[in-house]
């Protein structure tokens, strides 16, 4: 045998090997229940992929609602697409921006669209929730901890739930069963580049 046979079988033992551990992983993996997501850190790309998981869903022929809870100042693809699509959205429509001023009108507009999010998640004809910068609302105080624990862990059995956010609080990603911290390297807005329509938003 020469060396590189030597070397193809070598490769092709270890690729027999790795599947044989992927195929038992993926057997051994057989419970099957409604998933709470939590997608944070500082880096790009929490609310796209949680829309595109939305997307993913309703592509199966699944259903779908979005909470968002940070009033943006442009209107959102992802809407304008989704909704076409049988997707329910609340925004929050008053109040709560990055740059908040009026905290009195701000828990006011958190409050109102949580009670859209509670509803959401008590029904179970919806099988996916994106709650979408929802990690604010107890950054700020605005919702109380113990009301949105309580909304989740009561949820229908097989209902999804997204969380995005930056600083998610450390009992929402105990509750969670797949979290992700999305790591910035670096963002085109550091370099003065404004946000880019049908990229950024
Ligand atoms: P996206 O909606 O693009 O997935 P995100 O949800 O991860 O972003 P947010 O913190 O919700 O991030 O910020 C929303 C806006 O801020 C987006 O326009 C995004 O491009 C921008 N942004 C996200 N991360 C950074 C960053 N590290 N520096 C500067 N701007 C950022
Ligand atoms: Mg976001």
């Amino acid at each position: 045998m020469t060396t590189e046979q030597q070397k193809q079988q070598r490769h092709q033992q270890r690729q027999q090997r790795l599947k044989q551990k992927v195929d038992q992983a993926i057997n051994a993996a057989v419970a099957e229940k409604g998933l709470l997501l939590v997608i944070t850190g500082n880096g790009k790309g929490k609310s796209t992929s949680g829309f595109g998981t939305v997307a993913r869903a309703v592509g199966h022929g699944l259903t779908a609602a979005v909470v968002q809870f940070i009033k943006g100042s442009w209107d959102c693809g992802e809407r304008n697409l989704l909704e076409q699509h049988g997707v329910e959205f609340t925004v929050m429509a008053t109040g709560f921006t990055w740059d908040t001023q009026d905290k009195a009108a701000d828990i006011a507009a958190a409050e109102q669209v949580w009670l859209q999010a509670e509803a959401y998640l008590a029904d179970d004809s919806i099988d996916v929730v994106l709650l979408d910068e929802l990690t604010y609302m107890l950054s700020y105080h605005y919702i109380d901890l113990t009301r949105i624990e309580q909304a989740l862990v009561n949820r229908p059995k097989n209902q999804h739930v997204i969380i995005t956010g930056r600083a998610c609080h450390r009992r929402l990603i105990e509750l969670a069963d797949t979290v992700s911290e999305v790591q910035s390297v670096k963002h085109a807005f550091d370099n003065g580049i404004k946000a880019q329509q049908g990229i950024d938003w």
